[in-house]
Formats: structure tokens, sequence, C-alpha cells
């Protein structure tokens, strides 16, 4: 007889070493091994997954590398079968005890950080990462273990909260943990355009340039904002080519590519452009499970599937998903309640997401504005047919009632057509997928809005 905890425990340890920290506390530590048989030649293994979301996402991202392992340890062909079961000997408050996101930090490791302006908390160990970003973090990864050697500079932008900040803090903090040594920099695009307007107006440019100049890595955020000012510009064009002829590594987030910054220098764009440039896209419904995840565990509370679900399912952004929890925790407090579906509920329709409401229409207004751009009836809209002439403006009707009158998922499947939440969900993220690539997806959604 096989004793299936230590031989769990053993694909575990395994499976640690393949994934993040996040991947591995937010899927696989919520699992564990509820039987084994033996049929034939084959084992059978029930894998029992905490919840059913945590099943699909290993059945369908993880099952080679869970599959692998078993394979591995068992020595022999293994069939995997994937139940939703709660593992009985552990309580849930235990789910996630592991793996602790953060090694003590010694205090002498914060001066470190502290002298080179690195935020600590931000790091690869608590980063999620997904499709929208996993470029970006490949890369950032890269040019951590190999400072101005793998891409130099490397370029990262997206739109507000998607992790930019958080994936080039972790870049300085693993710089940083390697060599503690290394002269790394990181700041906003405005403290570095105000050392520089300082260096200018005291003439104190020579102690400006020693400082820059002989780091081993700038990291600088929001570079955007020094398009426009000339002076500014020009000092950091040369200091750009001093650092990197010295091997020094150069990382700049921004909210625009450089070829769409407006008043950047014509030469600093094509500096910018001889590096590596890499985008992150909004986070979709996992990812933004997995930060929620990661956020209400470092907070300290325990978050069971389900709400992490909910507040991932009707707040759009990992920063506000932030917010969101911080405002859950102190109403928690001071209703002396739990924190439960209910109380998630009753701020989910209060939060910045109603008062971010752009559209002042009704919905019935919406699906009218709807039908008549695409020449459709309405009972062909929110009907069944899934052919894409119908399919896809049904898609942008269900993005404009979520996401312009800030509608809740369920509340949006209801008026179109009854359909359920995950529906409306995965509408959602495709037309905001394709608005980012598709002008005629823009133009549709332009002249929809307009005529509301
Ligand atoms: P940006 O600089 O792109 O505006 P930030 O890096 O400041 O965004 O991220 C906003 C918040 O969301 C931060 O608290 C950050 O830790 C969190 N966040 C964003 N993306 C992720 C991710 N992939 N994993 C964990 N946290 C994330
Ligand atoms: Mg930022």
């Amino acid at each position: 007889m096989i004793e299936t905890k230590n031989l769990w425990r053993e694909i575990l340890e395994s499976i640690k070493i393949s994934v993040s920290p996040a991947i591995f506390s937010t899927w696989f530590s919520q699992t564990y091994l509820a039987g084994l048989e033996k049929s034939g030649k084959r084992f059978i293994a029930h894998v029992g997954c905490s919840s059913p979301f945590v099943k699909t996402t290993i059945e369908g991202r993880y099952f080679g590398l869970l599959h692998d392992a078993m394979v591995k340890s068992l020595e022999t062909p293994c069939d995997l079968v994937f139940i939703v079961k709660q593992n009985p000997d552990k309580r849930p408050s235990e789910a996630f005890a592991e793996t602790p996101l953060f090694e003590n930090k010694t205090n002498e490791f914060s001066q470190v950080l502290m002298r080179s302006r690195v935020r600590p908390g931000y790091t690869f160990d608590n980063f999620a990462v997904s499709s929208s970003n996993q470029m970006a973090h490949a890369a950032a990864e890269a040019v951590a273990d190999n400072p101005g050697n793998a891409y130099n500079p490397l370029f990262i932008w997206g739109g507000v909260g998607v992790g930019k900040t958080h994936l080039m803090l972790s870049v300085g903090h693993s710089i940083l943990t390697q060599n503690s040594s290394c002269k790394v920099l990181f700041v906003s695009g405005e403290e570095f355009t105000n050392d520089i307007v300082e260096g200018i107006r005291n003439k104190t440019t020579t102690a400006f340039r020693d400082k820059y100049r002989r780091l081993k890595g700038l990291l600088i955020d929001d570079i955007q904002f020094i398009a426009g000012k000339d002076a500014v510009q020009e000092e950091f064009f040369h200091t750009f080519n001093a650092l990197t002829a010295a091997g020094g590594q150069v990382i700049m987030t921004s909210d625009k590519p450089p070829s769409e910054i407006s008043k950047l220098e014509e030469r600093l764009r094509s500096r910018f452009e001889a590096g590596l440039i890499v985008d992150i896209a909004p986070p979709d419904f996992e990812l933004r499970c997995a930060i929620a995840q990661i956020k209400a565990k470092e907070k300290g509370i325990e978050l069971p599937m389900d709400l992490v679900q909910l507040i991932s399912a009707n707040i759009d952004s990992a920063r506000r998903i932030e917010g969101f929890l911080i405002k859950l925790i102190s109403q928690a407090r001071l209703k002396k309640s739990e924190i439960s579906e209910e109380l998630v509920n009753s701020l989910i329709g209060k939060g910045e997401d109603s008062q971010n409401q752009k559209l002042k229409a009704r919905p019935n207004d919406v699906i009218l504005a709807v039908s008549k751009h695409f020449s459709l009836g309405k009972k062909l809209l929110l009907g069944d047919s899934r052919a894409r002439p119908i399919a896809r403006p049904r898609q942008i009707l269900m993005y404009l009632l979520r996401l312009e009158l800030g509608l809740p998922l369920t509340e949006v499947g209801r008026l179109v057509g009854g359909r359920d939440h995950t529906t409306v969900m995965h509408a959602v993220d495709k037309i905001t997928h394709l608005a980012t690539e598709d002008v005629d997806i823009r133009e549709d959604l332009l002249g929809i809005k307009n005529s509301l």
C-alpha cells in the first residue's frame, strides 16, 4: 500500500520547483490525493481540488506537469481524475500555511533596498503570471538574472494598474538579492526630472552625472513624464548612453509604447526601441483571482475561493482589487462581522466601479442602440444564435452593459437572454482584448456610445 500523503508531498515538492511560488500557493496547495487505485498495470489517481475553479485551472493548465510528476514518482503509467473535494485532514486555515510568500528579510537587506529606493514587498514571488503578462514577466526575469546583457533597455508598457511598477521593482529586488552591493536605483520619471532640473538650477550637474552614470541598474518608472521637456531629455540621452556603454542596465515603464509617446525626442525613441519592448495587457479573470488571493493573504485574511471569484468577476483592475480588499477588511472590522458573501456583495455595488459610470443610459437604451447599430432585431440579438455576425454584437452589448453601466455580471446575463455570468465574463474579456487590436471594434463601441 502506498502512503498517499507522503506520495502527494513528494509530488508537490517536485512541482514547487517548476512553478512560481504564487502559482503554487494559489493552485497546488489547494489539492490533495483523495485516492489511488491500481487498475491492471496502471494507477488511477483521484486528485482532490478545493473548488471547481482550482479543478478547472489545474486540469486545463497544469495537467501535463502533474501527470509527469506522478508517473515519475510512481514509476508506473498513471491516469488522473480530478474531483472537487475538501481535504479532510486539513482545516481551511492551514490550506495556505505551507508556502510563506516572503522570506524573512533582515534589517540589513531593508537598508539595501532603501538605499536603492526599491520599495519592499514587490517581488517575483508575489507576482502572478498569466497570458497577459507572461512575456513581460519572462523578460524581467531574464534581465534580473543577467543585468546589462539580456535585453537593454527593457521597456515595459501598459495601462494603469496592470503591474508594471510591481514587475520593475521585482527586478530591482532580485538583482539586490543576488548581489546586495550592486548599484541599482529606482526612480519615477518625475523624480528623475526633478533631479535633473535641480542639477541644472544649482549648477550641480556633475553630481547628478556621477550619481546616475555609475549605476549598474537604472529603473525609471513612468518614463513618459520626461516627454516634452527638452533639457531633461537631453540630459537623459547622455545618461542613457554613458550608463549602457559601461554595461549598465536600463529598465523603463510607460503607459504607451515609445512610438506613441508624443513629444519624445526621436533619438531617445530609437534608443528605447533598440532593446526589448513588451506590454502587459489588462488581467483576465483567472489572473485577477490569483492577485486577489495573493493580496488577501498578504493582508492576513482567509478568503474562500467563492469570494475570491465573486470579487474578481466584478472588479477589472488589479489595483482596484487591492483597494476593494482594504475596504472589505475595514468594513468587516467596523461591523464586527465575518467577511461574507453578503458583505462583499454590498460593497461591490458601491465601489468605484459604479462611480466610474461613463454612460447615463438605461440598460434597455443600450440594447436598442446596439440593435440599431448592427441592424439586428432585438430578438435575434438576445437569442441563441452563435453565428459570428450576431454573437459578436451580443458580446459588445454585454461589454457595454458591464463596463459602461457598471451592472453586475449576473444582471447583464439576465438582461441578455438569461445567460450565465461566466458567458458574460468571457464576452467582456473577449471584447476588451479585441478593442486593443481591432479598430473596427473600437469604432463600433464609439459609435454606439455616441448614439447614447
Ligand atoms: P502599474 O504600475 O502598471 O500601474 P502596479 O505595478 O502599481 O501597476 O500594480 C497595481 C497593484 O496591482 C499593485 O498592488 C500590484 O502589486 C498589483 N498587481 C498587478 N499585477 C499583479 C500581478 N500579476 N500579481 C500580483 N499583483 C499584481
Ligand atoms: Mg506604476
